[in-house]
């Protein structure tokens, strides 16, 4: 059994303020021209204002400068493919897939800062499930704002979801304590955990994380299978640091990177890909449910750098 089969395809619509730069940005700069010292400095630019990173730009850009020199390279046109190439290299191994217990239930805990799109990328999850045939129990572990409650409760309805839910301010993990129990009695496949936003500076909320860990854990030994960081996309270097300290709190596996769609810099993913052992798993591309990929690299590479017009057929 596999979660979220549909292969990436729809990224790169979402992806329009990325190939701005990187697609039809660079296609333009790069038209008719020479790959000299001046235009490489031009590509390490638009690649820095892609997000991609200090590291792998310095890297990449090392490496077409020593092509260019060995006269391998000589068309500014024909960067484009060699910075892809380089670019995919970074992922050699198997794109990860989401973790699915044998036997159910999955449970997955999502994390992350307020305000990153976290319901929304939990809404996306259920969906995808759903629409891949499985059962599934949202819990809504927020219990301090009851908008946030209110909130994945309308998304629950829309999507035919078993919602489960305490009293305002009621304990965090006696709701997912009640939640693991819901789920196994209605023998659901996945159990989906709603968290509060905190910042990842807030120790108590931290601790409070371990706690609802520990309960899973209890209950379902070796879950939660899935901890799902949701990081926004237009965040930046600050999403590194919200990563880091996550996954040293809480065991982070894998990262929901949501507003990708919403920011010209999707070079991220090479950057968070650089700094942090955690891989993507999923990507958000808008603010519908259908919004969401499975975050395939080459896929994603290509999207990346698409020109305008390869972008109809495909999206
Ligand atoms: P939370 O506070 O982390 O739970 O964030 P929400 O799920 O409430 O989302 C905050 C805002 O981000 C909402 O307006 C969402 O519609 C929006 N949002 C969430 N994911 C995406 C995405 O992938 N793309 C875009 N463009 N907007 C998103």
């Amino acid at each position: 059994m596999r979660f979220f089969r549909k292969a990436a395809q729809a990224v790169r619509q979402g992806l329009a303020r990325t190939r701005s730069v990187l697609g039809s940005g660079l296609r333009s700069l790069l038209a008719g021209r020479r790959l000299d010292d001046e235009l490489i400095d031009e590509i390490e630019a638009s690649l820095i204002g892609a997000d991609v990173g200090v590291k792998a730009t310095t890297e990449i850009v090392g490496e077409l400068r020593e092509a260019v020199k060995k006269g391998e390279l000589e068309k500014g046109e024909d960067a484009i493919e060699f910075l892809k190439s380089r670019l995919k290299r970074r992922w050699d191994d198997a794109p990860v897939e989401i973790a699915v217990a044998d036997p159910s239930p999955t449970v997955v805990l999502v994390v992350g800062v307020n305000g990153v799109g976290k319901t929304t990328s939990v809404a996306k999850i259920a969906h995808t499930l759903r629409a891949e045939g499985r059962s599934v129990v949202l819990a809504a572990a927020d219990t301090f704002r009851a908008g946030a409650v209110e909130q994945l409760a309308t998304w629950a309805d829309r999507l035919g979801v078993d919602l489960i839910r305490g009293a305002a301010g009621a304990d965090p993990a006696a709701v997912v304590f009640d939640a693991v129990d819901a789920t196994l009695a209605r023998k659901a496949d996945v159990l989906l955990i709603d968290t509060a936003g905190r910042l990842h500076v807030e120790a108590n909320l931290m601790r409070q994380l371990v706690k609802i860990r520990e309960v899973i854990a209890r209950k379902i030994p070796g879950a939660p299978h899935e901890v799902l960081l949701v990081l926004d996309a237009t965040s930046g270097q600050n999403g590194l640091q919200q990563a880091t300290v996550f996954g040293e709190a809480v065991g982070v596996t894998g990262i929901f990177l949501a507003k990708l769609d919403g920011t010209a810099r999707g070079g991220i993913v090479v950057a968070i890909r650089d700094a942090l052992k955690v891989p993507v798993k999923l990507v958000g591309v808008g603010e519908r449910v259908e919004d969401v990929q499975p975050f395939d690299p080459d896929a994603f590479i290509d999207a990346m750098f698409a020109a305008d017009h390869e972008s109809a057929s495909t999206s």
